[in-house]
Order: C-alpha cells, then sequence, then structure tokens
C-alpha cells in the first residue's frame, strides 16, 4: 500500500479510533488538568477543532502547541493529526523566546496556548509549508545555534502507528506512563500506542513526578506500560516502591533515546521479575523509533558490553557506511528539516530504484545478529536522554554581549553517558550573568552547570584549544 492509499487508511484509522470509539466508556487521556474518557475526548476534539475554523487557516499552516502534560494538550495534539492540521509541539520548559523563534521558522500565526485553552496570535505572516499531508514538525537542537525543524509526514506516522502496535509487546488496552515532554518525539510512542491499543495515557507533569505519592497514582491507575529514557527509570529505582509488589499491573518497559546499559536492565529484572524489558532507538528524523529488540536473559548473559538497538521496523533497512555511520532508509524517514537546504543536502539521500529516502544519523554502530549503536560521529549528545548539540550552546554564549571566546565541553562518565556539561569563557561577564542570558533563549536541561570565566583559553601544541586540559580542569573544580 502505498501513497494515496497510506493517507485514506490512516484517515479511516484516526476517524474510527478518534470519533467511533471501541470503548467509549474506557478512560483515554489522564493529565496534569483534566481525565477524559474516550467518548469524553471525542466530544472535545469536535469542541477544539471549532476553535480552530474560526481561525480560517489554510490547511497547510501549521499551528504551534504550547503547553506542558496537559490532557487538554493530547486533544489538541489528536485533533490535529484527525484534522490534518501540521502542528509544532513546543514544551513549557523552553522560554517564551525560543517559543518565539519557534513560531517564526514555522511560520506561524497563531499559538495554541494549552493552559489558557486559547489561540494567541504571534503578529507573523501565516505561511503554508511546501510540504503537504505533514503530521507535524518538531525541533531539535541545531549546531548552528538555532533549532532545526524536523518535518515529518502523515505516511511515516502510519507507518508507526501500524509498528508500535504490533512490536513493542503491548498488552490489550495499555494503561501507559509518558514523562517526556511532547516537543520529544519519545513521547508519541505513547501517544499513538493509545490509539493503536485502544488504551489509557497517563501524562506525568515535572512536578507531579518530584512530589511524593506520585507512584501511589500509578499504582491506583494500574500502569501496565512504562515508556521513558533509561535515565529517567535509573532515577525510580531510588524508590523501594519502585517494584513489582508495588506496580503489579507494570508488564513492559520500552526504552528509548539514549544508551540503554545492562545495569539498569539487571536492576529492573530484580525489581520487576516478571515485565519485558524493550530496548528502542531511532531520531527524530526517523519518525520516533526505528528499531526494537526485547532483552531476553540470553541477550544480558551475552559477553558483549553493549546492548542491541535491535532489528529494523518493516519496510527500512540500516546501511552501515565503512566508517561505521548507521544511514536509515525507509518509509519513516522525514521529508526533510524545514528551511535548511544545505543540511537537507548533507543529511538525506536518495537512491535509483529505492522507493525511501535515506537519512545519514551520525550513530556509528554495526550489525552481527542485531544492530547496535556504539557513539557518534559528531559532538550530538544526550544528557538525561535530552538531544544537544554542544555547538548551539557555544553559539549562544558567544551570541552573548561580552563574551569574546567559549568553548562547551561534555563531560563523559567512566564507561560513556554524559555526565554534566560544562563551558569556559573569556569574558566580561560573570557567570552566573551567562547563565541567566542563556535561560531567556535556551531550556534548562541545555544550560552548563558549570561555566568558569578564564583571561583566556589554553592552547595545546598544534594551537588548538586544549580540550583535555580543560575536561581535567572541570572535573577537578
Ligand atoms: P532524538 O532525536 O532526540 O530521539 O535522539 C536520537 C539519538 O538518540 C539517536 O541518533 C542516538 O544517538 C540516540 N539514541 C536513541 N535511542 C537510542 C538507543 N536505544 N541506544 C543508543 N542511542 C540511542
Amino acid at each position: 500500500m502505498n501513497g494515496q492509499n497510506e493517507f485514506q487508511a490512516l484517515d479511516a484509522f484516526l476517524l474510527k479510533t478518534l470519533v467511533d470509539p471501541a470503548f467509549p466508556a474506557q478512560l483515554a487521556v489522564s493529565g496534569s488538568d483534566y481525565s477524559l474518557s474516550w467518548q469524553a475526548l471525542s466530544y472535545a476534539i469536535t469542541e477544539w477543532v471549532i476553535k480552530y475554523r474560526q481561525l480560517a487557516l489554510d490547511p497547510n499552516v501549521p499551528v504551534v502547541l504550547y503547553g506542558h502534560q496537559q490532557a487538554e494538550f493530547a486533544v489538541a495534539l489528536y485533533s490535529c493529526l484527525l484534522h490534518k492540521i501540521p502542528y509544532v509541539p513546543v514544551d513549557c520548559i523552553y522560554p517564551e523566546e525560543r517559543l518565539q523563534e519557534i513560531c517564526t521558522l514555522a511560520s506561524a500565526p497563531y499559538y495554541y496556548d494549552i493552559a489558557r485553552q486559547a489561540f494567541i496570535p504571534t503578529g507573523l505572516t501565516a505561511q503554508p509549508l511546501q510540504q503537504h499531508d505533514l503530521a507535524y514538525v518538531m525541533f531539535t537542537s541545531g549546531s548552528t545555534g538555532k533549532p532545526k525543524g524536523v518535518q515529518i509526514g502523515r505516511e511515516s506516522v502510519w507507518h508507526f502507528i501500524q509498528w508500535v502496535g504490533k512490536d513493542f509487546h503491548l498488552p490489550d488496552n495499555p494503561v501507559l506512563m509518558n514523562h517526556a515532554v511532547f516537543s520529544f518525539d519519545l513521547s508519541l510512542i505513547a501517544l499513538l500506542a493509545n490509539l493503536a491499543k485502544n488504551g489509557h495515557i497517563l501524562l506525568n507533569a515535572k512536578e507531579n513526578i518530584a512530589a511524593e505519592g506520585w507512584l501511589t497514582g500509578l499504582q491506583s491507575q494500574k500502569v501496565s506500560a512504562w515508556v521513558s529514557t533509561p535515565s529517567f527509570a535509573y532515577q525510580k529505582l531510588l524508590s523501594p516502591q519502585f517494584c513489582s509488589d508495588y506496580l503489579p499491573d507494570l508488564k513492559v518497559f520500552i526504552f528509548i533515546g539514549e544508551v540503554l546499559n545492562k545495569a539498569l536492565v539487571k536492576q529492573l529484572r530484580r525489581r520487576f521479575p516478571k515485565a519485558k524489558i524493550i530496548n528502542s532507538y531511532g531520531p527524530t528524523e526517523a519518525t520516533v523509533a526505528t528499531t526494537v529488540v526485547e532483552i531476553t536473559d540470553a541477550i544480558l548473559a551475552s559477553d558483549t558490553d553493549l546492548l542491541p538497538i535491535g532489528t529494523m521496523m518493516p519496510d527500512s533497512f540500516m546501511e552501515i557506511t565503512a566508517e561505521g555511520e548507521l544511514i536509515i532508509w525507509g518509509k519513516n524517514v522525514m521529508r526533510g528539516y524545514l528551511g535548511l537546504d544545505e543540511e537537507n543536502a548533507q543529511k538525506l539521500l536518495t537512491r535509483e530504484n529505492c522507493p525511501w529516502r535515506g537519512y545519514r544519523t551520525g550513530d556509528l554502530g554495526y550489525s552481527t545478529d542485531y544492530l547496535y549503536c556504539s557513539g557518534r560521529n559528531d559532538s550530538q549528545i544526550k544528557l538525561n536522554g535530552y538531544r544537544i548539540e554542544i555547538s548551539e550552546i557555544e553559539n549562544r554564549i558567544l551570541n552573548i554581549s561580552g563574551v569574546q571566546e567559549a568553548v562547551v565541553l561534555p563531560l563523559k562518565k567512566t564507561g560513556g553517558g554524559v555526565l554534566r556539561i560544562a563551558a569556559f569563557c573569556v569574558s566580561r561577564r560573570s557567570s552566573e550573568e551567562i547563565k541567566s542570558e542563556l535561560a531567556r533563549v535556551i531550556p534548562p536541561y541545555m544550560i552548563p552547570g558549570q561555566i568558569v570565566i578564564q583571561e583566556h583559553l589554553p592552547l595545546n601544541p598544534n594551537g588548538k584549544i586544549d580540550r583535555k586540559l580543560l575536561d581535567a580542569q572541570a572535573r577537578v573544580s
């Protein structure tokens, strides 16, 4: 099935699921604001679309959705999917200025303020997207110092919905724990699996997760599927209640977004002996996830340090270059970055006789019985699951007046993974001033924990900035 048939199949699926739900009385979404049954969700979508239609926008003009883990966010997002409105999700962890920047890059004349349940004019002139039938544009950290918009077509979303319903070991009518913000595509695993499996998604706001009693809430909701980054699950291990005696309905853990290591899987095995543990991998540019594998005892017992990322989704294949870079080819590959022709030329590939686009991931890996991901070939990092371009932070610091030089370093843990970010600057501004300037334009997770002001940056014998020395200095100070 391809082209128009795929769009029709997605439309029919969304109509069935969201307009004529199979389990109307069952809860569909519980957010930080309210809960909705499937029937109530259907009504809420109708109301949302009536409001949206009053704006009389061209169908290819994107709508920015701005909020944090409310059920209203899910209503807006599902409305956009059902009514073919390309949406741009932005979480409130992003400062106002970044919201404005994203609205400008997307030429969005309105953003929908989830908390106020209202469309807010941005003062920008509407400009329809050149790409048609887009599901969403998701902005990620960009190396040039501006976020870059990944354009995902409706055909890719449909492809993912079908796969997530089949190969992620989800129970029927799952109760899905989602912690990821909607501007991180990890959240789409739970949001779309909710549709594929007639589930109930639990949206967890940051402040609720931090509060005492959060696990008790999951227990009373009978959570059965956990979707998170490995870092998030690691933090939860600190609570003795995070175990199968306390959460007896929890049947599957789905991990994605960063390296899943054996130590975490072993601890989870002890806490949840019967739960399945799934590792999935994929960049935003390839629609949420591309590979998946259940981590069995046999895999865990293997003598490699790395766990596999799995096998490919249908209608796709992985090419591995001589340098070891992973290139994803498939129906799931993005339509391109919004307005970034040069970057598209570097990252997107086409090949004669291949119906799909290819995407150069920048990830390094290899293939044996499964695929493995062993690192990056550039300066993109993951910190607690968040994707960060180190050069975006560097550029943001250099844009602050009074800063002459800046070097940003991810400090690695022994055994891989990033512990924290440090920055070294030559500047007449103090580190506190730099931090507060940064807070206006980038989210808290991108702000270096340590900013050291120096008179000059040390050079190595080749005349380059001595990053090794700075790394050592950051570790002792
Ligand atoms: P994002 O676009 O934020 O989803 O980040 C995608 C990147 O996260 C990938 O290109 C990988 O570098 C990394 N990543 C995602 N999932 C995994 C995984 N299961 N194992 C190792 N790295 C991962």
